[in-house]
């Protein structure tokens, strides 16, 4: 590991960092005359463990870690290291495997739920999406059906075989909404909640984390290190816009930070151009944005009486923008190789 002090850094900040070092079971070795620039030498034996950097980083005196050597973080793609593959349902995401996700913003009532399901499935999604709790920013908004919207999704993935995707706001409901759950959604406004990301860590079920609207791509990225310290490594990352300073889009879809992400994690990454556009006549070229920069996939919110939509509604787009999308999707994937997975069958252009 190589490691960059602060210039004035009083000695017993450098003490203490030599004194971690050897703790952990390193050799520390200034590279430079002026002791800047710090050299950790696992000693033989010592594994790099990915907690290491962060033990560091923690240290007063240490500016940078410039090269974390063997101690690697759990999302830190090696070099030449291959994409994971997250599967769930049919879906796959990463390994040149595109997958799409479409749903209501908020299960509604079983009816239209299984209407939409339908829909998106014919459009070509392999996963739906509605929400059962919903992390509404007032608390006089809709807040979902909860509970019994669960019921509503168990009973939409029994007539179509879609898998099931929705959030989990509590840590306390996590057992009882993985039982519906194929996929279990952490939401940008949760993003931070580490007993949630723990529990969720702790499920077992593949994740769909979702980057907080002021997160870093680091702090991003350390979130889905919560579930993966859990052991669980079913993680998909999911960019849909940060706050930005204009408001003409809802938020701004970080299109940087996706093909980013694309080379710094070996996790998938999808797009949600719903949230990020707000506007649903512009979710359509956010999409294909997300898919030029590498994305896996994308979670589109779709309804089939969009102006209907109990929350969400402006952004909300119809099957047939859907199956639009979709369609883009499968050119987008062959600029570079990869390929969609669609209820109908891998789509391909060739
Ligand atoms: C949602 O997916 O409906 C949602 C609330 O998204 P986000 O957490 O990204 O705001
Ligand atoms: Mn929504």
């Amino acid at each position: 590991m190589l490691l960059r002090l602060r210039r004035a850094a009083p000695s017993r900040q450098i003490d203490s960092i030599l004194a971690l070092a050897k703790d952990l079971g390193y050799r520390p070795r200034f590279l430079d005359a002026q002791r800047e620039i710090l050299e950790l030498e696992p000693e033989k034996g010592t594994d790099g463990k990915p907690d290491h950097r962060s033990r560091f980083e923690d240290c007063a005196g240490v500016a940078q870690v410039l090269d974390a050597g063997e101690a690697r973080e759990r999302h830190e793609r090696a070099p030449g290291q291959p994409d994971t593959v997250v599967a769930v349902g049919d879906a796959r995401f990463g390994g040149g495997e595109i997958s799409l996700i479409a749903g209501p913003c908020a299960v509604e009532d079983g009816s239209r739920l299984l209407e939409i399901a339908k829909a998106v499935q014919a459009a070509g999604a392999l996963l739906l999406r509605g929400g059962a709790f919903k992390p509404r920013t007032s608390p006089y908004s809709f807040q979902g059906h909860g509970e019994a919207a669960l019921d509503m999704l168990a009973r939409a993935r029994a007539e179509t075989g879609l898998g099931i995707v929705t959030e989990v706001l509590d840590p306390r409901d996590v057992a009882r909404v993985a039982e519906v759950a194929d996929m279990l959604q952490v939401g940008a406004r949760s993003m931070t909640n580490t007993p949630l990301l723990a529990e969720v860590g702790a499920s077992g079920r593949p994740v769909l984390l979702k980057r907080g609207f002021s997160a870093t791509v680091r702090e991003f990225l350390l979130a889905a290190e919560f579930v993966l310290a859990r052991g669980n490594s079913r993680v998909v990352l999911c960019e849909r816009g940060v706050r930005g300073f204009d408001k003409t889009t809802r938020n701004l879809l970080d299109v940087g930070a996706i093909a980013h992400l694309k080379r710094a994690t070996h996790l998938p990454v999808i797009v949600d151009p719903s949230h990020a556009a707000g506007r649903s006549e512009l979710v359509r070229p956010l999409a294909r944005a997300g898919l030029a920069a590498g994305a896996d996939g994308l979670v589109v919110e779709v309804h089939t009486e969009p102006s209907e939509a109990r929350s969400d509604a402006a952004q909300a787009v119809s099957a047939e923008t859907f199956a639009a999308i979709a369609k883009d999707a499968v050119a987008i994937a062959a600029l570079d190789r990869r390929r969609l997975r669609t209820p109908q069958g891998s789509a391909t252009t060739s």
